[in-house]
């Protein structure tokens, strides 16, 4: 038992990665291939089955006991079926009985990717050690998943936590998901990159017009850029704080590319939580960058099934 092995996969409308991981969180083997985005639902599955393929051709593969997948989302985990926005080919695809057909039966659990990544921040990362966290990726869209009571609450469909579409803004702009004013809709890299264009800013000789350049603008002084950054960091301070009164976090955990900005984001998020969060029981509300990085929707996976999908054996199993 003490060399069980999961494969994870991380399906994501750029990639899908593949790895062996060890009940310590290490990655033995990785695979990665293109998502074939544009095209059909099969074509799609097809470099899904390339990565398992390629993971099943490793020696280690022999003492693979399961597949977890974290999936861009729309999941179904009840159904086993998979919507993801930014792959059009796949709506309501039986991803977890085609996956389970490709490795001989082995048990398949599914999770949307910010449950994963909230499963990878609890297990190894800024949200260890926290019974009661919430967990962000703020980047081209704005995702999320809680722990609650010490176990990952991925809830019936595995979407809960899903921050980024909370109204911040009753009467805001027109989201992409039907409402209005949404977290994501304000302080993703695309709304923030597009904010600072609307206001004046320019990118600079090489063209880069992306929420990083904002960034890094607004590091250098840039008032519009900060301003952009500012905007943002309020609306997930509502949207953070909101969370919180509702079901008492303890930590806000902020991973994904805009993240990266650092205290670009971070100084403003912390000021305006003070706005938001004034409750007694929120006001201690720690804010911390993520840890996992670029290997948290693999972690994630890999912990949903070896950790059970709610971390029931985190207990006992976690190292
Ligand atoms: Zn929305």
């Amino acid at each position: 038992m003490h060399n069980d092995l999961v494969a994870a996969l991380d399906i994501g409308g750029t990639k899908i990665a593949g790895a062996l991981v060890d009940g310590s969180g290490r990655i033995l083997v990785r695979a990665q291939r293109p998502t074939p985005a544009r095209e059909d639902g099969e074509t799609v599955m097809r470099a899904v089955a390339s990565v398992l393929g390629e993971l099943c051709a490793s020696p280690s593969w022999l003492h693979v006991t399961a597949v977890g997948i974290g999936s861009a989302g729309p999941v179904d985990a009840h159904a086993g079926t998979v919507s993801p926005v930014n792959v059009p080919g796949w709506r309501g695809y039986p991803l977890v009985d085609r996956v389970r057909a490709a490795t001989g039966g082995l048990p398949v659990e599914l999770v949307g990717d910010g449950v994963a990544m909230t499963a990878a921040e609890h297990w190894q990362g800024a949200a260890r050690g926290y019974d009661d966290a919430l967990c962000m990726v703020v980047s081209t869209g704005v995702g999320g998943g809680l722990v609650l009571g010490g176990r990952l609450h991925p809830g019936p469909t595995g979407n809960a936590g899903h921050i980024g579409h909370i109204s911040v803004d009753l009467d805001g702009d027109l989201c992409p998901c039907g409402a209005r004013g949404c977290v994501e809709r304000i302080a993703s890299g695309p709304n923030i990159a597009r904010r600072a264009i609307e206001g004046g800013w320019r990118p600079g000789p090489d063209g880069d017009g992306s929420a990083a350049a904002v960034a890094a603008a607004a590091a250098a002084g840039d008032r519009v850029a900060i301003a952009s950054f500012e905007r943002a960091a309020q609306a997930l301070a509502a949207g953070i704080a909101a969370t919180a009164t509702l079901v008492e976090i303890r930590i806000a955990v902020i991973g994904g590319g805009v993240a990266g900005a650092g205290e670009v984001l971070f100084a403003p998020l912390r000021r305006a939580l003070r706005d938001y969060a004034t409750l007694s029981f929120v006001r201690d509300l720690v804010v911390a960058p993520a840890m996992t990085g670029t290997d948290a929707g693999l972690l994630g996976a890999a912990a949903a099934v070896s950790r059970g999908p709610r971390g029931e054996a985190a207990a006992t199993a976690a190292g």
